[in-house]
């Protein structure tokens, strides 16, 4: 699935359309795509669509941030500082990947084989000024995120 965003507010609104389709299960989504692509500009739009009223720091040093919204734990990772994958083995990953988490996780090849599989891969790439998501389902629950967005 292709989605051509014409500028930030575009960006923003599909991680806020992305919020709204998830469904009330344990999720992975993989945010790809260069410095300045666009990952955490999405991940703010999903937040804020999920009540996050205050700042959304870039986890760039600390890896993760937590928030606790609508009684669920969202997570929000970027590993681009991460230099070797076994690095992840002291985050206690098992601690995020339980009950109705959601993981949005920045630059995930860097966490190569200490990560699940996503449901949901979400490619951003730079076209021109502009932006195009490429949105991939990886299970049954990331198929019906894609289904609720055509809709
Ligand atoms: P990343 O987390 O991928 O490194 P950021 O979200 O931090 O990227 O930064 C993306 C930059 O691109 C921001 O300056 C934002 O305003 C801008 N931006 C986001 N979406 C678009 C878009 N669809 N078109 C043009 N600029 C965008
Ligand atoms: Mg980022």
């Amino acid at each position: 699935m292709h989605i051509y965003l014409a500028d930030e507010q575009a960006t923003l609104a599909l991680g806020a359309a992305l919020a709204t389709a998830c469904p009330n299960t344990l999720l992975q989504i993989h945010l790809e795509g260069e410095l300045g692509a666009g990952k955490t500009t999405l991940t703010r739009g999903f937040l804020r669509a999920l009540g996050h009223k205050g700042k959304v720091k870039s986890p760039t040093y600390t890896l993760v941030e937590h928030y606790q919204l609508q009684q669920r734990p969202v997570y929000h990772f970027d590993l681009y500082r991460l230099s070797d994958p076994g690095e992840l083995e002291f985050l206690g990953l098992d601690d995020y990947f339980t009950d109705n988490a959601i993981c949005l996780i920045e630059w995930p090849q860097r966490g190569s084989e200490y990560l699940p599989g996503p449901d949901l891969l979400v490619r951003l790439n730079y076209q021109d000024h502009a932006r195009q998501a490429h949105i991939t389902p990886q299970s049954s629950a990331g198929e019906q995120i894609c289904a609720e967005l055509h809709n």
